[in-house]
């Protein structure tokens, strides 16, 4: 008979600990999100898309010194094909892409760019239907000289 009391005043505090939890959120703003319709703001710190900046005159602020290949510990997901003009010493950055279905943005080739030239955007909605199209050229990684001003450092 004790036994079976304890257990009902048992039972009966465990059902008003759970109520008492319920009662204390049930008064709160809802920390949950409607997406994609209202969407998330992020701080500036941010991991989301890499992109190249581009210097004022629309030259690109990368110099192809390959560092941040060497860096990115996903392997050949960034892939750089640069010249350097014998004369003028002028290094062309021809071809820059990144697979950015493979990025696990871990920022590292954001951190030891000499240049600050590749830099990591707030968008983070990259799903596409097919992974090539997650392989991202020079031209769709490159800012404009004005987007390029709100990510230097
Ligand atoms: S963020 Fe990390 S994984 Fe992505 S390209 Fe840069 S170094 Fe590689
Ligand atoms: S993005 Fe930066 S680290 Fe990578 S090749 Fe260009 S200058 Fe070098």
């Amino acid at each position: 008979m004790i036994k079976l009391i304890n257990k009902t005043i048992s039972a009966i505090i465990e059902i008003a600990r759970g109520m008492a939890t319920i009662m204390k959120h049930f008064f709160r703003e809802p920390i949950t999100l409607e997406y994609p319709e209202v969407k998330p703001v992020f701080n500036d710190r941010q991991r989301g898309r890499l992109a190249l900046l581009t210097e004022a005159d629309g030259s690109d602020t990368c110099i192809g010194c390959m560092t941040c290949t060497k860096v990115c510990p996903c392997g050949d997901l960034i892939q750089i094909k640069a010249t350097r003009d014998r004369e003028t010493k002028k290094v062309d950055v021809e071809e820059f892409t990144i697979d950015i279905g493979r990025c696990i943005f871990c920022g590292n080739c954001t951190e030891v760019c000499p240049k600050g030239a590749i830099v990591c955007t707030g968008q983070f909605e990259l799903a596409d239907y097919s992974r090539n199209k997650l392989v991202y050229d020079k031209k769709a990684l490159t800012l404009s000289p004005e987007e390029s001003e709100r990510y230097r450092k």
